[in-house]
């Protein structure tokens, strides 16, 4: 039956007969797999190194876990079902997926076009990395629009690889048009035949709340350890997109093995049953501490999407024709500066004071001396990074002691 989503998390493409009956899938802890006879194994090779086609019905078998491997196949057939796509790679971190997908489109020469801001280590990426194999980059922001952005481009049009955005954007929310960047890909492609691929960093809102590819976007990448793992207990990273263009991403992961292991692919698995109920918690608990929050004499400022139209006018349009759902990051800034800040971090008792996001348990950081440390001033500013902004990830605790919490925290 078609059915939806999380009604499929628990089942789809495992078979329990494959494996007694086990009604879980289990781990696949091997790195090889014994074939059933030479022939078998030569066929195999040859379609994994793309020697011949597949003929009709015939498919890859597992040959070596840094190839392919049941647990990482199953996992990411069940994420291609969040995001419309039609094939998925996981990989050992988010860091992985971003820069094998970098390495894998972008040459000598070429140019990435992106949206600022982006993760550190993207950016640190783009900036330390790209350097040394000769690619360059150009940036944009929210404030952008396609005709500034065809300005900045003028002239390197046929240099343009790749379009790279993360969008709602860490630590504010600011929200990038796919489709404004579909108009660009496309004005590319009609002034000199080469069309840039269109790669969204979906960490922030997805795979349950935005489906970058419904909108445009070629492929999607992820930090899994975020919303997917969900739970703080592991690193990992997923791309997910075209079917020809995923076989490119597979093959250069064969050849860098930075794919997954078997035990993060079925901790992966195991957090996508409960996917869908996790986020929709944390973003109804998220909601209700940002109304508390920007209700609250000593907040100024609340960076929360739903409110997203009265600090950065226009973006509420955005919101409402890509996002699902606000979801559940939200920061905001103290009256005050770092001082103030620091005073409502070390007060909190629930919520602990830690980088990352998206997992069940609450947390809250400083961008400005934590995870965004390295980023330009004059780009700080222009983010609206300041040092009285706090980053809260919200969790599925109880929504009362998480307003208690901070309630508590901000009585100094
Ligand atoms: N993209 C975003 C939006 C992130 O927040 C992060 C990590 O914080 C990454 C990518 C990198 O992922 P990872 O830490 O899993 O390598």
């Amino acid at each position: 039956i078609k059915a939806h989503p999380e009604s499929l998390m628990m089942s789809y493409g495992y078979n329990p007969f494959w494996s007694e009956g086990a009604v879980k899938c289990p781990i696949y802890q091997s790195s090889t797999f014994v074939f059933k006879s030479a022939e078998e194994g030569k066929a195999f090779f040859e379609i994994a190194y793309g020697l011949r086609n597949p003929e009709e019905g015939e498919q890859l078998g597992l040959i070596y876990s840094r190839i392919n491997n049941p647990n990482l196949q199953i996992l990411e057939e069940r994420l291609c079902l969040w995001d419309y796509a039609e094939e998925g790679a996981v990989f050992d971190s988010g860091m992985a997926a971003i820069s094998t997908v970098f390495l894998e489109f972008l040459k000598y020469q070429d140019i990435l076009l992106h949206s600022i801001p982006l993760y550190g280590g993207t950016m640190h990426f783009i900036e330390q990395i790209f350097p040394t194999y000769g690619i360059k980059n150009i940036a944009f922001t929210h404030l952008d629009t396609k005709e500034t952005i065809l300005k900045k481009i003028e002239g390197k049009e046929d240099k343009i690889k790749m379009i790279y955005i993360e969008t709602p954007s860490n630590p504010t929310n600011t929200l990038i048009d796919i489709e404004m960047c579909k108009q660009v890909a496309d004005y590319v492609e009609e002034k000199n035949g080469n069309r840039p691929i269109i790669v969204v960093d979906n960490t922030y809102l997805g795979p349950v709340f935005q489906h970058p590819i419904k909108h445009g976007a070629d492929l999607v990448v992820y930090s899994a350890t975020k919303f997917i793992g969900g739970h703080s207990d592991l690193i990992a990273g997923a791309v997910l997109g075209r079917k020809d263009l995923m076989q490119r991403v597979k093959t250069l992961r064969t050849f860098l093995g930075n794919m997954a292991g078997p035990w993060t692919g079925w901790l992966m698995m195991r957090s996508l049953e409960t996917l869908k109920i996790r986020m929709e918690t944390q973003a109804n608990n998220a909601e209700k501490v940002a109304v508390f929050l920007k209700n609250h004499p000593k907040v100024d400022k609340v960076y929360y999407l739903n409110y997203i139209d009265e600090i950065f006018p226009g973006q509420g349009e955005i919101f409402k024709k890509q996002c699902i759902s606000p979801g559940s990051m939200i920061s905001f800034t103290i009256k005050g500066g770092e001082k103030e800040a620091f005073k409502f971090l070390n007060s909190l008792k629930l919520i602990k004071l830690a980088v990352s996001l998206g997992s069940t348990e609450s947390l809250a950081e400083h961008p400005y001396t934590m995870t965004h440390i390295d980023v330009p001033e004059e780009e700080k500013k222009l983010a609206h990074i300041t040092p009285a902004m706090i980053r809260l990830s919200i969790g599925v605790e109880h929504y009362e002691d998480l307003i208690k919490d901070i309630s508590q925290a901000l009585n100094f």
